[in-house]
C-alpha cells in the first residue's frame, strides 16, 4: 500500500509521539542499571557486554539514555515540553547539556517550533559545544564498503579475529580495518596485487544508490493496515520505571526487556513508514533535500537500521515477526538478515550467532583518514591480497603464543557467555586447585580477569563440567552450556 508524503509524516509523527512516552522509561531504567551496575551481579564485565546481548542496543546508548533523563530531572519546563512533546527528544538531546535552571525558560522559548537543524545552527553559536567530542567523531564517520565473494568475506572474518587476538581486546572493526590495512601499507612493495586472471570481481562503492524506479517494480510493499501498535496504557509503561530501588539485578533486566520489547513494536512500524519515505523519496515532497534530514527531525538514531529491517520483511518475514514480538533484538534481527535462523537466534548468544552467521560483504563506519587508507590499501593492492598478508603476518606473530594451549584452544577470549574480554585472560581450574582440581586441560578454562576474580570467585558466575565441550555456565540470567548455547 502507497502512501502520500503527508500521510507518511503524519504517522511517523504519531508512531514519535509514543515512542517519546517510553523515553522516560528507558532513561530511569538505563539510569538504575548504570547507578547500581546492575549488570556485574548477572554475570556481565561491562555494560556493553549486558546491553548488547539483552536488550540490542549498545553502552553509548544506553548511557545517552540515562545521561538525557538526568538532565531533564532538573530541568522540569524543558522536561514538560518534552513529555508533551512540544520538542522532540533529539532536540533535548542536544540542549540538556548547555541549558541551566535558571536559563531553562529563555532557551525552551528559542527552541519551541524549530528543527532539530535550526536548533543545531544555533549551538553552535554558541561558545560551548552541546555535543561531545566522540559524537561528533562518530557523525564524521563514512562508510566503506566493499563488495566480495563469500571466501573473501570469511578472510575478512579471520582477518578482524586476529587484529583483536593481536590487540587483545575487542576493537571496533573500523579500528581493525586501519590495523590490516597499515600492516599491508608498511610491507610496501612486499605485497603486490594479484596476477589479473585471479582479481576477484571487486569494487568499492560509498553506499551504493539504488535505483528507486526498478526498485519499486521489484519489491512487495507490507500492508500498511494501519494499526497502532499495542503499547500499553500509562500505567503499565510507568511500573516498568517505579520502585526500581527495590528492584533486584534480575527484575530490572526482565523489566528493560520488556520496556524494549514496547519499543521494537513501534520501530517496526517506523521502518515500514520510512522505507517508503526513503524509496520513494517522500521526503522531498515534504521539503527536506535529504533523506538524513528528514529522518533527523522526526527520529533519533536508527532510521537506516529501521529501514534495512523493513526492507528485508518480505524476504525474511520471521525476522521482523520475532522483532516486533520482543522475542529478539535489533541486533540479533541484523544478524539475521545475513543468513541463520530465528529458533537459533534465540537459543545462543549474540556473540556466538555472530561467528556463525558471517558478514557477506566488507561494511563499516570509519574516521575519514582510516577511510583513505584502507581504500587506497584496496585500490593498490585487492581486498584479498590485503586480508591475506595481514593473516599471515598475525599467525606468524601468534606462534609466540602457542604456550598457551588452552588460550588456543578457547579462540584466545573469555569463555564465558556474551563476554567479549581478550585482555588479562587467565587459566581458571574448573575444579579449584584448593578442592583438588588436577591441572588438566579438561579442568581449565580461559576467563577474562572480571570473571575469574569477580565472577566465578564472587559467586556471580558458576561453571561445572569438562572443558572444552561440556562446561554448563550459571549467570544470573540463565544457564548456558559450551559454545553460549542457552540451556
Ligand atoms: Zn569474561
Amino acid at each position: 500500500m502507497f502512501l502520500h508524503g503527508r500521510d507518511a509524516d503524519g504517522r511517523l509523527r504519531e508512531l514519535s509521539a509514543q515512542r517519546a512516552r517510553l523515553r522516560p522509561v528507558l532513561g530511569t531504567l538505563a539510569a538504575a542499571v548504570l547507578d547500581r551496575r546492575a549488570f556485574e551481579p548477572l554475570g556481565f564485565r561491562c555494560l556493553g557486554d549486558w546491553s548488547r546481548e539483552r536488550l540490542g542496543v549498545g553502552a553509548r546508548t544506553l548511557r545517552e539514555w540515562a545521561r538525557v533523563e538526568r538532565a531533564l530531572a532538573g530541568l522540569p519546563l524543558l522536561r514538560a515540553a518534552v513529555r508533551a512533546g512540544e520538542v522532540s527528544w533529539t532536540v533535548a538531546r542536544k540542549i540538556v547539556g548547555v541549558v541551566s535552571p535558571e536559563s531553562e525558560a529563555a532557551c525552551l522559548a528559542s527552541v519551541r517550533g524549530r528543527t532539530v537543524r535550526a536548533v543545531e545552527v544555533m549551538l553552535r553559536a554558541v561558545a560551548e559545544p552541546a555535543t561531545g567530542a566522540s559524537e561528533a567523531a562518530e557523525e564524521n564517520r563514512v562508510l566503506v564498503r566493499v563488495a566480495c565473494p563469500r571466501r573473501v568475506a570469511m578472510k575478512w572474518a579471520a582477518a578482524l579475529e586476529l587484529a583483536r587476538r593481536m590487540a587483545g581486546e575487542s576493537l571496533p572493526t573500523w579500528a581493525c580495518a586501519e590495523a590490516i590495512a597499515a600492516e599491508c601499507a608498511a610491507a610496501g612493495a612486499a605485497v603486490s596485487p594479484p596476477p589479473p586472471d585471479r582479481c576477484s570481481p571487486l569494487h568499492s562503492a560509498r553506499a551504493p544508490q539504488r535505483n528507486a524506479e526498478s526498485g519499486l517494480r521489484a519489491q512487495v510493499w507490507p500492508h500498511l493496515a494501519w494499526t497502532p501498535p499495542a503499547v500499553p496504557g500509562g500505567d503499565r509503561l510507568e511500573r516498568l520505571s517505579h520502585g526500581l530501588d527495590r528492584c533486584a539485578p534480575r527484575a530490572l533486566d526482565r523489566r528493560f526487556r520488556e520496556a524494549i520489547a514496547f519499543l521494537q513494536q513501534i520501530d517496526i512500524e517506523i521502518g515500514r513508514v520510512l522505507r517508503q519515505v526513503v524509496e520513494r523519496k517522500l521526503y522531498r515532497e515534504l521539503g527536506f533535500e535529504t533523506f538524513e534530514r528528514y529522518a533527523t527531525e522526526r527520529l533519533d538514531g536508527s532510521a537506516r537500521r529501521l529501514v534495512r529491517l523493513a526492507r528485508a520483511e518480505h524476504r525474511a518475514p520471521e525476522v521482523a515477526t520475532a522483532f516486533r514480538a520482543g522475542r529478539i533484538t535489533l541486533f540479533q534481527a541484523e544478524v539475521l538478515l545475513r543468513g541463520g535462523r530465528v529458533d537459533r537466534a534465540e537459543r545462543v548468544t549474540l556473540r556466538r550467532l555472530e561467528d556463525e552467521v558471517p558478514e557477506a560483504e566488507v561494511a563499516f563506519r570509519a574516521p575519514r583518514d582510516v577511510a583513505i587508507l584502507f581504500e587506497a590499501m584496496v585500490a593498490r593492492v585487492g581486498l584479498e591480497a590485503m586480508l591475506d598478508h595481514a593473516i599471515v603476518t598475525w599467525v606468524e606473530a601468534g606462534r609466540a603464543f602457542e604456550d598457551y594451549a588452552d588460550f588456543g584452544r578457547d579462540g584466545f577470549r573469555c569463555t564465558v557467555p556474551a563476554c567479549t574480554a581478550r585482555r588479562n585472560l587467565q587459566s581458571h581450574h574448573i575444579v579449584f586447585r584448593s578442592a583438588g582440581g588436577p591441572d588438566r586441560p579438561w579442568n581449565r578454562t580461559t576467563l577474562c580477569a572480571f570473571h575469574d576474580h569477580r565472577g566465578v570467585h564472587a559467586g556471580r558466575v558458576r561453571i561445572r563440567g569438562r572443558a572444552p565441550d561440556r562446561l554448563v555456565y550459571t549467570l544470573g540470567v540463565g544457564r548456558f552450556r559450551s559454545g553460549d548455547v542457552k540451556l
